[in-house]
């Protein structure tokens, strides 16, 4: 059979089937046309037979032979396609014909014959061909018959011709059926050629191409099934390129093998391992290797796998095809078909040189630990000997160390408590001697306004001034001890800074005014009005040095203060003091010493002006807790230049606060207090446990319309207190039997109880620090008044509290 593709048959097929077709139309055609024309040359032929007939009757009739012949003669010469013309007595002897010499008289006798069976047309068959004979009577054959020969080709060369023209078009016909053919042909088979394609890719394992047909006929739904089933396969199996990879990318060898002992395949690992090219050893039998070379070492246990199923762990030596030995540790498993025939044989197998290598390693070591084993229980009791000396003198090292510990912690409780004693010292120090203090200073501004001799009033300024040197001392140690122990409270809130220095210039301005000294204050523009910080603290360092400008500034000098402000950074401003003299100067050796505790220049110039040395270590101690810094330029004989920085913080609250100078005469509180009318006369408490104290007030507020009463304690104050009604207690906080913290709180809760209006109540004492004066208004004191105090701020106090503001108005 020939071997033909689907396109070639098509094609084939089809132009067979176009020629069939075309052959069979063309016969049909063909036979059509001759029975057409058969019919017609009858036609014609019977026609001329009838008018040869007719013009035949007369010379038929006359028996006018030479006519009848001249009469056939002429129409056989006028048609060409007639063969032959004869007229046939009635006696059937031929009276007249076109034959010539050789008259035919067979196929007239012929003729006759057939035309009284037949008709008009008989056919006859002559050598040169078949003879349509047409023949119609004269005169109903009375006369005889006329007989007309038309040759059958006549009929073929008319059907020839017709069919040569209609040549063309069935070529025509022919040609656009074999084009549809291939066309048609190649519409089916291109999309099988696309089909076989895919199928023998997938055969090849290659599942990621789908095929590209879109159409939506049968074809088109095979293929889109076949992208479907290449997708589900692609999904659910592992191509055998896959598999290959795998396998060639284990690290440990793998060796396929037939249950006939043909090997089948190895991996990448068998090679690189043994030597060998995978093609040298597939395809081999085991037997055709040597016992110890790769693969057969390995296969020494295949017999007993195919019988009884797998084996593991079977270690054996195997030769490379260099010759090396190489330990390996192998596995065979046995791969079954569904019936339970071994298909084949798979050997796993892991190179263990290594593990070998460890292995011997761990065998001479254990050989030497069993040695060492062997000498160490000699060793460990040597050791533990030693170490038994060891732990001796560990022993005695850590009880060393216990003992110094408690050594060292009993110092530090010893240090600790007696810095407690120390500061609790230094409080009863300094609130005993502000007592005494308070005296002191407060008889001799009472005696001040008393007339006096000379003599006596020098001797008072000289108590004045003791006193005054006596309580800036008791300050200042009180501060250090204070700045020592980390109790420093550096409080921060708004207040008026522009105002503050004023009020320290006017404080010191008394002593530079004795000594005509000038003293200027310059503050720079950029200086703000407000700031937060602890004015109290700036006010001391200022007073500080400014008053020791004054003091080692020779008569006639000058004093200048200076005050700038940086710009600000977040919400700090910082402020710089520069305080300027054209005093006595500091010997450039001593600049770094004066800032230590206790510490002068010059302890000759210390005995010419007096002073503890305190003043600039405070100063220090206090600008730094304000986090800031102070420095001294100096020249003897030329003047010293101390400057300071604070970074204040900038606020926009406006500081409400009842200052007080020492410029203001007290004459405005003294005259207000005077104005109150006749029947007014205010109650006041005082309240002491110093009878002294408590005499100084009276003597103090003497001239001044009050009523006044004393307590020597808090239980005395409290027990008049709930017989009398007063306008204003002034309570003394540390008293014996009640202090002063404990009379106030019982009578605010006794004026809470009785709903009676709230007592004016001014704490006195001599413990002056921030956080006393919040433990006196936390207990339920209004206002504060620190010992030793002035007799112009205890004035000053009373106008505050005891007369309306339109009063106070009023007389000033
Ligand atoms: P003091 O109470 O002795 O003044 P300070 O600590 O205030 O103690 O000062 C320490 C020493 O620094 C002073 O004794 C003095 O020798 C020196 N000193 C301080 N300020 C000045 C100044 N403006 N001019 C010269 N010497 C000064």
């Amino acid at each position: 059979m020939i071997l033909l593709s689907l396109r070639k048959k098509m094609i084939l097929g089809t132009a067979l089937l176009v020629v069939l077709v075309g052959s069979a139309l063309g016969l049909l055609v063909k036979h059509e046309l001759h029975s057409r024309f058969e019919d017609e040359i009858l036609k014609r032929g019977l026609s001329v037979a009838r008018y040869i007939a007719e013009a035949a009757e007369i010379p038929l009739i006359t028996e006018n032979k030479t006519s009848l012949e001249a009469l056939v003669n002429d129409y056989r010469k006028l048609d060409k396609d007639i063969e032959y013309i004869y007229i046939v007595a009635p006696d059937n002897s031929l009276a007249a014909h076109t034959f010539g010499a050789t008259v035919p008289q067979k196929l007239i006798n012929e003729s006759i014959k057939n035309l009284r069976s037949q008709g008009r047309k008989v056919i006859l068959t002559t050598a040169s061909g078949r003879i349509y004979d047409i023949s119609t009577p004269v005169q109903g054959g009375a006369l005889g018959s006329v007989h007309i020969g038309l040759y059958e080709s006549l009929i073929d060369r008319n059907v020839e011709g017709v069919l040569m023209r209609m040549l063309p078009f069935v070529l025509v016909i022919l040609v656009l059926g074999i084009s549809a053919a291939i066309l048609f042909a190649a519409a089916i088979t291109r999309p099988i050629a696309l089909l076989t394609g895919a199928v023998k890719r997938l055969s090849m394992g290659e599942l990621n191409e789908p095929i590209a047909i879109t159409s939506h006929d049968e074809i088109g739904h095979l293929a889109r099934a076949f992208n479907s089933m290449t997708d589900k396969l692609r999904t659910t199996t592992v191509s055998r390129e896959y598999m290959e990879k795998l396998i060639d990318s284990m690290n440990d060898v793998l060796i396929v093998i037939s249950p006939e002992g043909v090997i089948q395949s190895v991996n990448h690992a068998y090679c690189e391992l043994f030597g060998y090219q995978a093609e040298d050893v597939v395809g081999q039998c085991l037997t055709d290797f040597n016992e110890l070379d790769a693969p057969l070492c390995m296969f020494s246990a295949f017999s007993h796998a195919l019988e009884h199923g797998p084996i593991h762990g079977i270690e054996s030596n195997c030769r490379t095809d260099h010759g090396d030995m190489v330990p390996m540790l192998y596995s065979l498993a046995v791969m079954r078909d569904e019936e339970g025939q071994p298909q084949a044989v798979i050997c796993a197998a892991q190179n263990i040189s290594n593990l070998k290598k460890i292995q011997d390693a761990l065998h001479q070591k254990q050989a030497e630990l069993e040695e060492v084993n062997r000498n160490l229980e000699g060793i460990v009791a040597s050791r533990t000997a030693e170490l038994a000396i060891g732990n001796e003198g560990l022993r005695a090292e850590v009880a060393e160390r216990q003992r110094k510990t408690e050594e060292l912690r009993a110092a530090r409780d010893l240090a600790e408590s007696a810095n407690r004693a120390k500061s609790e010292f230094l409080a009863n120090m300094s609130h005993e001697m502000r007592t005494p203090l308070n005296s002191i200073i407060g008889g001799t501004e009472y005696l001040d306004s008393a007339p006096l001799s000379e003599d006596q009033q020098r001797c008072l300024t000289m108590i004045r001034h003791a006193g005054d040197s006596l309580l800036v001392l008791i300050n200042d140690l009180i501060d250090l001890s204070r700045i020592e122990a980390g109790q420093l409270e550096i409080i921060s809130r708004p207040f008026d800074l522009k105002h503050t220095l004023e009020q320290v210039i006017h404080m010191v301005g008394q002593a530079a005014e004795q000594k005509n000294l000038t003293i200027s204050l310059n503050s720079h523009p950029s200086l703000p009005q407000f700031v937060k910080g602890d004015q109290i603290r700036l006010q001391q360092i200022l007073v500080n040095l400014i008053a020791n400008a004054v003091k080692f500034t020779q008569e006639a000098g000058s004093i200048t203060v200076t005050t700038s402000a940086a710009s600000a950074d977040n919400d700090q401003i910082p402020v710089t003091f520069v305080i300027r003299d054209t005093g006595i100067g500091i010997d450039p050796n001593k600049l770094d010493m004066i800032f230590e505790s206790f510490s002068q220049a010059d302890t000759s110039i210390t005995r010419r002006f007096g002073g503890s040395g305190l003043g600039l270590a405070i100063s220090r101690k206090l600008v730094e807790a304000m986090g800031g810094g102070i420095q001294v330029e100096s020249m003897p004989g030329e003047g010293s230049t101390f400057s300071f920085t604070i970074p204040f913080h900038i606020t926009s609250v406006v500081p409400r606060s009842r200052t007080i100078t020492p410029a203001q005469e007290p004459a405005s509180s003294v005259l207000a207090l005077h104005d109150v009318p006749a029947g007014e006369t205010k109650r006041v408490l005082l309240v002491d446990d110093s009878l002294e104290n408590r005499q100084l007030m009276r003597l103090l507020l003497r001239s001044l319309p009050l009523e006044l009463d004393e307590a020597g304690n808090g239980q005395e104050a409290f027990d008049l207190f709930t017989q009398n009604s007063y306008d204003l207690i002034f309570m003394d906080i540390q008293m014996p039997v009640m202090d002063g913290y404990t009379a106030t709180r019982l009578i605010r809760r006794q004026e809470e109880n009785s709903g009676c209006r709230r007592t004016t109540i001014v704490a006195l004492t001599a413990h002056a620090y921030e956080s006393d004066i919040q433990k006196c208004l936390d207990a339920g004191c209004d206002d504060h008044i620190a010992k030793p105090f002035k007799k112009r701020v205890l004035l000053d106090c009373l106008a505050h509290h005891l007369i309306p503001v339109s009063h106070q108005g009023d007389a000033t």
